[in-house]
């Protein structure tokens, strides 16, 4: 455990382990409440250190660390790889991501800034003159998800410590070894002691236990929206950001180039075995070329390589945990007994699950409504465009959608009508890059990130009137 600056044993440990070979890779402390506590004053008391750092500090501290990762680039992909099981190809991506998280955290940190009010709009305060600016919220309570151990840590530390604020992070218990080394690396960096601090253990304690804490001013929290509801339901006056799951959908107009869209769909539904927030779940494709992009879209998954995440040419591994691929074919089996079809794949081999496409799938059906967080995608047919976009709506997810059009007005329409945070126009719902903002609606969650958008959430206006 990271408590101020120092590290920690604990008095039990628990065992993380490689999802791929089963191998152990390290038995990492399991925090207590009073190690959770003991976290929180230290960072309390880091608190007013960063809330006094100047802003050119702070800026230094994150490019720093943007620095050493690029350094480490190879190491800590493969530090990915082996405790999650995500292909070392986008292990790399994802650190790649992270470098630029940092940089652009280390930027924003110089431009945070207020504004004067025009006071004489009011003729009662002609005589008065006042202004505001953001200053840091506290300390911060960032959970993370096991599927990107390093940037999705990156999007809550970075805009964070930018900010002027101190944090208390528990990475989930399946990654927690990309954390330590992202902490040792930012101590290396300069960061000032307590102000990130990291404990572990299972949600339904630590996780808990940070969530309750009342000397915390909010908590930051990606994963999946069961927990995300339990957290707003228990976080009391803190403010909440959510950042949660999806079904997420594109949308293949007839004018679309077919060929550029197939090998993003690919991407889309399949990198990180589906194990993604805003993974490609639903394809709609328009009838008049539902049986070309079928054809073309199946002779792109027979070519690709699933197996040994360390390969560089793996597509993806396994899954994070045997029994959630038994999930995955548990909702595949219940779909085709209700009349669905499995065009390609379906099959199970301990924790990994083929690349599987459905079509003749219904609405209510687990695999199209609920979140599936595997390698499986479905296509469904449409006629009307208007149709396509109720059905993306029809949800109760709303995180991001891809639109394939080159026709302006139906990319605007789109943009118009969907109920998400993102619409992305001739490319799949899984596109991110550090500095948009990003976030859902509806079960998909609240609040925005993108290290601009979480800066402002870490961050409380205050005003200041003179009278003159
Ligand atoms: P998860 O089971 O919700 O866990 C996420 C984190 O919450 C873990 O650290 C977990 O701890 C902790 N946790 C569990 N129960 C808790 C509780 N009662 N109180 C406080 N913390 C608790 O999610 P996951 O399986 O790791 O990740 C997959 C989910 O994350 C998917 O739904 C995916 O869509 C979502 N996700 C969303 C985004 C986004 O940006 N919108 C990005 C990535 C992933 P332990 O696991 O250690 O017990």
């Amino acid at each position: 455990m990271l408590i101020n600056g120092e590290w920690q044993e604990g008095r039990e440990y628990f065992e993380v382990r490689n999802p791929y070979d089963g191998s152990l890779l390290r038995k990492v402390p399991l925090s207590s409440k009073l190690d959770v506590e003991d976290a929180v004053l230290s960072a309390k008391k880091a608190a007013a250190i960063m809330a006094d750092l100047p802003a050119h500090k702070r800026s230094a501290i994150l490019t720093n660390t943007s620095r050493l990762i690029e350094n480490k680039k190879k190491e800590i992909a493969e530090l990915i790889t082996g405790e999650s099981g995500k292909a070392i190809k986008y292990s790399t991506g994802e650190v790649e991501r992270a470098i630029q998280t940092f940089q652009f955290a280390a930027e924003e940190a110089k431009q945070i800034h207020g504004e004067t009010v025009p006071m004489d709009a009011s003729p009662n305060s002609e005589k008065r003159f006042a202004f505001y600016q953001p200053f840091p919220i506290g300390i911060i309570g960032a959970i993370t998800p096991f599927n990107f151990p390093l940037n999705l840590v990156a999007h809550k530390v970075a805009p964070a410590l930018a900010a002027g604020n101190s944090v208390v992070l528990k990475p989930s218990s399946y990654t927690p070894l990309t954390s330590i080394r992202l902490a040792e690396i930012m101590m290396e960096a300069g960061l000032p002691k307590g102000a990130l601090n990291i404990v572990f253990g299972g949600g339904s304690t630590v996780g808990e236990w940070i969530v309750e804490n009342e000397n915390l001013a909010m908590i930051s929290f990606t994963g999946s929206p069961p927990v995300g509801k339990r957290i707003k339901e228990r976080a009391g006056m803190k403010r909440v950001a959510l950042e949660l799951g999806s079904n997420s959908a594109s949308v293949i107009e007839p004018d679309a180039d077919i060929d550029r869209a197939i090998p993003r769909c690919i991407i889309g539904a399949f990198s990180n075995a589906g194990q993604s927030c805003i993974s490609l779940q639903r394809i709609y494709i328009h009838e008049k070329i539902f049986d070309e992009f079928k054809g073309k879209f199946i002779g792109a998954v027979k070519k690709i390589k699933v197996g040994n995440p360390m390969e560089t040419d793996t597509e993806y591994g396994p899954m994070i945990e045997e029994k959630e691929a038994v999930r995955a074919e548990e909702w595949i089996k219940e779909a085709v007994d209700r009349g669905a079809k499995v065009l390609w794949g379906g099959e199970r081999k301990g924790g990994i699950i083929a690349p599987t496409v459905m079509t003749d799938v219904k609405r209510d059906m687990k695999v199209v409504c609920n979140e599936v967080f595997a390698p499986l995608v479905t296509l469904i047919q449409y006629r009307e465009f208007e149709d396509a976009l109720d059905m993306v709506n029809d949800s109760r997810y709303g995180l991001q959608a891809g639109i394939f059009t080159k026709d302006i007005h139906k990319a605007l329409d789109s943009f118009k009508k969907l109920h998400v945070g993102g619409v992305i126009i001739n490319d799949v719902p899984t596109f991110r890059v550090e500095h948009m903002p990003y976030g859902g609606v509806k079960e998909s969650g609240t609040g925005r990130e993108g290290v601009k958008f979480a800066i402002k959430e870490m961050m409380e206006l205050k005003l200041i009137v003179f009278n003159l």
